[in-house]
């Protein structure tokens, strides 16, 4: 099976090019078609030789997966599902911070935080009660090519709306969509190198964040690692009673093994954790997990992002009233604890982690799907 032209690396195309006979620097030249004038065919390049792309074309893919569904255009937040080569589903979502320049389709451009939400897996094995991907089952890794390719076919799909984008458009990664990161790690590794090279997708490492549900050898794994990625831990629960009820890896590695290698991360890399809190009526949201949650983000001098809980079809977890969530959030900034809380749509039931392929997939189970 050929080897995927988003899985290579600078430094292992230049060695295939010397051992093609071809000039070490026609492998700068590919990449730059590939990542910064977005091609999606070797036959694109133009200023490489014929012989050269049929040479490519002979030894690694250029699989580009067909875009299912995607939300409105000019939505703050955009979703895209993948079919991937071997038929799975696979999501991923922009989110878009306009500048105030911005706030035009005319004025797409540089400005503004643009943020794409990666997926790692397709399903997930880690049964978080509250997720629609941990409900779907886990079914396989993601490559570090299809990881790549849902950054450049973002890139490529806002491109092609006409919009006049910058080489460099998307500013930041958060590796929290489908699937556990820390399981995947090597791939995941590999894509995000990429993702951060100059020659790649050119994202600062302080600008990607993985997100992990507590996978503590990974997380002390990730420690070890040259890179500066920021770590978010998924924690949803201040205590292990209710972090075990909804998050079943809290049984493998309670908060006090959780926190002991974050401890660890925050030692190796500096200040670059958060936490991710999702609020659920009657299960997280009482005064006792505030309390329990400030004084574990105090401890890391660390940022707690507040999300309010999104409805997944089938289960029987609620969002909280309006007022819960809003004491809750002045409760844990009267703390001293940096908190954002983040605006959600009400009842949107694609708009969270794995719930636009579980549509589709209930979708696909009552009649032909769209290809
Ligand atoms: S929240 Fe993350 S780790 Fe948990 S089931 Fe969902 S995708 Fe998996």
């Amino acid at each position: 099976m050929k080897k995927h032209i988003l899985s290579q690396t600078v430094e292992r195309l230049e060695e295939e090019f010397l051992a093609w006979g071809e000039q070490r620097w026609r492998a700068g030249q590919l990449l730059d078609w590939i990542y910064r004038k977005h091609v999606s065919s070797f036959a694109a390049c133009t200023n490489l030789s014929k012989t050269l792309r049929q040479k490519l074309e002979g030894h690694f893919s250029f699989y580009i997966p067909p875009l299912l569904h995607q939300s409105d255009p000019g939505d703050e937040t955009q979703k895209f599902l993948w079919k991937l080569e071997d038929g799975s589903l696979v999501e991923s979502v922009l989110l878009e911070a306009p500048s105030e320049s911005e706030s035009t389709q005319e004025g797409r451009g540089s400005a503004g935080r643009k943020t794409l939400c990666l997926s790692t897996q397709v399903g997930c094995a880690y049964g978080c009660k509250f997720c629609a991907s941990g409900r779907s089952g886990f079914v396989r890794n993601l490559t570090a090519a299809e990881m790549v390719e849902q950054f450049l076919g973002v890139e490529r799909w806002n491109r092609a709306r006409g919009y006049d984008l910058p080489e460099r458009w998307i500013s930041n990664i958060v590796v929290m969509g489908m699937g556990e990161p820390l399981a995947n790690y090597e791939e995941l590794l590999c894509a995000l190198s990429i993702l951060n090279a100059p020659w790649g997708g050119g994202v600062g490492a302080r600008k990607i964040t993985i997100s992990t549900s507590g996978l503590v050898p990974e997380i002390l794994r990730l420690a070890a690692e040259p890179e500066q990625y920021r770590l978010a831990i998924s924690l949803h629960g201040a205590s292990d009673e209710v972090r075990s009820r909804i998050m079943p890896i809290n049984r493998k590695y309670p908060l006090a093994a959780l926190l002991k290698a974050c401890g660890e991360y925050q030692r190796a890399k500096g200040r670059m954790i958060s936490f991710e809190y999702i609020l659920i009526e009657r299960l997280n949201d009482t005064p006792e997990q505030c309390h329990g949650l400030a004084a574990i983000a105090r401890r890391f001098h660390a940022h707690v992002n507040l999300i309010s809980y999104n409805r997944v079809e089938g289960c029987d977890f609620s969002r909280p009233p309006a007022e819960v969530i809003q004491r809750f959030y002045r409760e844990l900034l009267s703390l001293g604890v940096s908190t954002t809380l983040r605006q959600e749509k009400g009842g949107d039931l694609d708009a969270a982690c794995g719930q636009l392929r579980l549509r589709k997939m209930q979708d696909l189970a009552e009649g032909p799907f769209p290809s």
